[in-house]
């Protein structure tokens, strides 16, 4: 553990008192290039989709070329971003966490700067998002190297701006993870998790894991991060919308894992094109439901919400909701179904404010 930063959070600004984080999104992104995901159509009409705004002309395009628009898929703007965010703080937010790791664009001082010129306690991370976005020297690095490579973040600086890492993540587990249902085949990704694992073990940092949503694989991530000495109080699995099946949640649970929903807003089903049933996206609505049954369980203290705002229609300024829909819209209708403001609380201020604490 790292004296100087057990019991603080680590911002791009330095170390807070947990107390200041207060309204805490834990799994945004203010600057994202999803260049990895982008498609380039051979078709003449399609390929003008490459350069298109988001406007109400373009947006039905989004179904199936969203990873054609590049306006869709990287948010790279300062002043842009700057004005979205500037809805959250308006509404009352005071922390976001940066979750854009090494290989979609992270970018340390323009997140400082965003951070200074909103007000908002920002949290930057480290390791690697899935092998598709990973950069070239990764095949000559061990893991060993990727775990120096992030403790160096979290305690001298990413590369030399001083800038420290204050989480580990979004750690990406890639889609090609039917790997790592079988023990014999090597995945990719399996030095990245475990050298993450390793760090979070030796430094206390907080870490988000982006799993694959293939069945199987969340028990083998988990077993691995507990195997390399990881924290399972530290450690939030994104992305577990998809997740319907609701006794794989629990298995994590209950093993002191922390769960997040994070789609908030996203109420269609076009993004996840999968026939199988138990990986859909589900509304906010039914999102609610899944969450009013994990805290019936005793699981209040394990959730996130979180927004994981990473496309341009969830930008307000192209009609999305944007990063102050979970205050602005999702918090009222908490209210009506029953969520008292205490477990609200709980939710969105304690249980990040604890798990992103150093131990
Ligand atoms: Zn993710």
């Amino acid at each position: 553990m790292i004296e100087k930063l057990s019991g603080k959070i680590s911002t791009v600004l330095g170390p807070i008192d947990p107390s200041e984080a207060g309204l805490t999104l834990m799994h945004e992104h203010i600057f994202v290039d999803g260049s990895c995901f982008q498609s380039i159509p051979d078709e003449a009409s399609n390929k003008i989709l490459i350069q298109s705004e988001i406007n109400f002309k373009t947006i039905k395009n989004l179904a199936r070329h969203w990873n054609v628009i590049s306006s869709h898929i990287k948010l790279n703007d300062f002043d842009i971003m700057q004005q979205e965010l500037k809805n959250f703080v308006l509404s009352g937010g005071k922390t976001i966490v940066e979750a854009t790791s090494i290989g979609i664009g992270r970018d340390p001082f323009a997140v400082a700067k965003m951070s200074r010129a909103t007000g908002l306690n920002i949290i930057i991370g480290s390791s690697y998002y899935i092998p598709i976005s990973y950069p070239k020297r990764i095949n000559e690095m061990t893991e060993d190297d990727i775990y120096d490579e992030i403790v160096k973040d979290i305690e001298i600086g990413i590369h030399d701006t001083g800038i420290k890492a204050g989480l580990i993540g979004e750690v990406g587990i890639g889609g090609s993870i039917s790997q790592m249902v079988n023990p014999h085949q090597k995945m990719p990704e399996e030095k990245v998790l475990k050298a993450s694992a390793r760090a979070q073990a030796t430094t206390g940092a907080p870490m988000i894991i982006h799993p694959s949503p293939i069945k199987g694989s969340l028990m083998k991530v988990s077993q691995v991060v507990l195997d390399y000495g990881a924290d399972p109080s530290k450690i939030v699995f994104a992305h577990m919308d998809v997740q319907t099946d609701i006794e794989i949640l629990k298995n994590l649970l209950s093993q002191g894992f922390n769960i997040e929903y994070d789609s908030w807003g996203i109420e269609d089903t076009e993004l996840i094109d999968s026939s199988d049933d138990s990986l859909q996206l589900p509304n906010d609505n039914i999102r609610l439901k899944y969450m009013r049954d994990l805290i019936e369980d005793g699981y209040i203290n394990n959730l996130i919400i979180t927004q994981d705002m990473f496309l341009g229609l969830q930008m307000k300024k192209n009609g999305g909701k944007g990063y102050g829909h979970i205050i602005d819209n999702l918090i009222p209708r908490m209210k009506n179904f029953g969520f008292t403001q205490t477990e609200i609380n709980n939710i969105l201020v304690l249980n990040p404010q604890r798990i992103l604490t150093f131990k």
